[in-house]
């Protein structure tokens, strides 16, 4: 023990004096976590976690799963590289894979994360409505509080002016909505009271900025880092039917609602709609390696070679759809298939749901929404004034339930004071002792508030 904790303060050191964390350069006291098998984690120190979160919600599969290491593997040995201008195997065999998930002829292009496949839907739809005839259509429809990427373009479809300022100007041409977020509604209606407004204001917006100055609407399925907003079963339908009137692409972004975490293959097959243009990243390899894919309908995709070289897509990506991450992508995708691990997300969804039940009645327990294995607990200060929580209220629960081994997260920022969402999405390996045990940290946790 005395050499770990040598070896732990060393490596320490070297990280403040090296490392630049994701969010801050100086995380004080990150975890080192050393090994990970199924859905649990462990630190240099010997301390084991319940990865409640599946990294940022995205080891679908659990960890430690040795055919994938082993798919990787096998496919440096034989073929470590080749560009995507040319083709090679295991990108040819995914794309085919990834088609028939979607359950129709889509065309995909690989990059390597969720950014960057935004990046790409961006693109190509731009360029689509050119080829199309209509070169005017150059402004996207995204909404606030989600997030859709860290680069300059997918950063300006996010809608969180937290993590846009001091970056700005952001590539220009993006506009937002509000979310279908029925706990607070931004139209002041309730749910059953209501026609749809959230939807109907893609109607009004298209209109008043002038549909042929609109190239796409991109949303997920259900908003995640933003809150875990889960919009009525109506909603896609309404809007995908309003994108049509208008000639407008609908692009969905289902990095993480994709491959399997929604209880569906993709997100948007929950709501019976087929996309334009779907992204995805995190889970096509349950993180395993970095591959990203934006995958575009036949028919969009076929726009790009009517009229020969001039049309080309100009965009070339090194790495995007490296073999060993497309070969490892498949086995992850076959494994899924076989071992019915989306149908068992499915009910560890409605079995976590049925287990935190208990939550709904505390004080500081606004909302609790899921989708599929995700959850999101909107704590409030007051049920009544739905005052969002205090920001130590989350970081106390989120505290209490490290002390006790699970990993839980925090919405992401959004706007100031709106903080307050703790998210649940563990990987599909996760037992019903795991949710017990889940469930019993959170309820100790929450009683730490009272
Ligand atoms: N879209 C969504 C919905 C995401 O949650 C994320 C990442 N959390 C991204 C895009 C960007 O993915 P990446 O971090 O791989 O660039």
């Amino acid at each position: 023990q005395q050499t770990k904790t040598a070896d732990k303060n060393a490596l320490l050191e070297k990280d403040r004096a090296h490392m630049w964390h994701h969010m801050s350069p100086y995380n004080p006291n990150p975890m080192i976590v050393t090994e990970a098998q199924g859905s649990w984690v462990t630190d240099i120190d010997g301390n084991k976690y319940l990865d409640g979160m599946s990294g940022l919600w995205c080891v679908n599969i659990g960890y430690g799963r040795q055919e994938l290491a082993d798919a990787a593997y096998e496919q440096l040995k034989e073929m470590a590289y080749f560009p995507l201008t040319q083709s090679h195997v295991p990108a040819i065999k995914l794309s085919e894979k990834v088609s028939e998930w979607l359950g129709e002829e889509y065309r995909v292009f690989f990059s390597n994360s969720g950014s960057e496949a935004n990046e790409v839907a961006f693109k190509i739809a731009r360029q689509f409505h050119h080829q199309n005839g209509e070169p005017g259509r150059y402004k996207f429809i995204s909404r606030h509080r989600a997030y859709h990427g860290n680069t300059m373009g997918a950063l300006a479809a996010t809608g969180q002016s937290i993590r846009k300022q001091k970056y700005e100007p952001l590539a220009p041409g993006f506009l937002h909505v509000s979310p279908p977020y029925c706990y607070r509604c931004p139209f002041g209606k309730s749910y059953g009271n209501c026609n749809l407004e959230c939807a109907q204001v893609y109607d009004e917006v298209i209109n008043w900025e002038g549909a042929n100055s609109v190239a796409a609407v991109i949303m997920e399925p259900t908003i995640t880092g933003g809150g875990v907003i889960v919009p009525p079963p109506e909603y896609m339908p309404k809007v995908r039917e309003i994108c049509d009137k208008y000639g407008v692409l609908l692009i969905v972004d289902e990095v993480i609602c994709g491959f399997g975490r929604s209880g569906q293959k993709f997100g948007h097959q929950n709501f019976g709609i087929k996309p334009d243009i779907v992204t995805m990243a995190k889970g096509i390899t349950s993180a395993y390696l970095p591959l990203s894919a934006t995958a575009v309908r036949a028919e969009i995709a076929d726009k790009f070679n009517e009229q020969g070289v001039n049309l080309h897509f100009r965009h070339v990506n090194t790495f995007g759809g490296n073999p060993a991450a497309c070969a490892l992508a498949l086995k992850n995708l076959e494994l899924l298939e076989e071992e019915q691990l989306i149908e068992r997300a499915a009910s560890l969804g409605e079995e976590l749901r049925e287990k935190l039940s208990f939550l709904e009645d505390h004080p500081h327990v606004g909302d609790i929404r899921s989708f599929g294995f995700l959850m999101g607990i909107e704590m409030v200060e007051d049920r009544q004034t739905k005052e969002p929580a205090a920001p130590d209220k989350l970081a106390k629960v989120i505290g209490a339930c490290k002390q006790r081994g699970l990993i839980i997260g925090r919405n992401g920022d959004t706007i100031p004071g709106f903080n307050n969402v703790l998210t649940l999405s563990p990987p599909f390996t996760t037992t019903s002792e795991d949710i017990d045990f889940i469930a019993q940290v959170l309820r100790e946790a929450f009683a730490e508030l009272a």
